[in-house]
């Protein structure tokens, strides 16, 4: 519910990067704070809406989530025009998926809107075993791309609501 006084923010969020990474599943944790162990690839093409009251802001976001085209490599740039956040997530454990997830980044910098805010985000931090991506990489590519970073967890939630209280606290000071 909007405070008396606080602004209201409508923000569209997409979410990009390889198949397999997480993308749905950080969406339904963060929306249904719930986990699926074998998520169907293709269920989605989501649409998902979701309130953050803030001290400063109500940030109403619209969550765009894919049906699975991203197995293509491609994504219609209508998905993440007009988006004023955007998620690029790569798999920890997958030191391929962050070598496509530069490629989501470039691709959402030359056509999306100029003042979006991007968080790159390192998912299934569980895995830290199997660990091919190290912090520091991701950190520092996030930096020199003027995104924020964050290592998350679907599975076990770790940073997942910090991921997007970040992301609103960011469009709201930007509106
Ligand atoms: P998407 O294709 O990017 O939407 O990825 P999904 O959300 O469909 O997830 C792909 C697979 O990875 C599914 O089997 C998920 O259960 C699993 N998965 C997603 N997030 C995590 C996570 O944080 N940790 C682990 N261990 N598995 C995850
Ligand atoms: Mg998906």
């Amino acid at each position: 519910m909007a405070r008396p006084g606080n602004k209201i923010v409508q923000a569209k969020l997409v979410l990009l990067g390889d198949m397999g990474t997480g993308k749905t599943s950080l969406v339904l944790r963060f929306v249904k704070g719930q986990f699926v162990d074998h998520q169907e690839p293709t269920i989605g093409a989501a649409f998902f809406t979701q309130i953050l009251s803030l001290n400063e802001a109500t940030v109403k976001f619209d969550i765009w989530d894919t049906a699975g085209q991203e197995r293509y490599h491609s994504l219609a740039p209508m998905y993440y025009r007009g988006a004023a956040a955007a998620i690029v997530v790569y798999d920890i454990s997958s030191r391929d998926t962050f070598m496509r997830a530069k490629k989501w980044v470039q691709e959402v910098q030359r056509q999306g809107n100029p003042n979006v805010v991007m968080a790159l985000v390192a998912n299934k931090c569980d895995l830290d075993p199997r660990r091919e991506v190290q912090i520091e990489d991701g950190e520092q590519y996030a930096q020199e791309n003027g995104m924020f970073f964050m290592e998350t967890s679907a599975k076990t939630a770790e940073n997942v609501n910090e991921l997007f209280h970040e992301i609103a606290n960011k469009l709201a000071k930007a509106s």
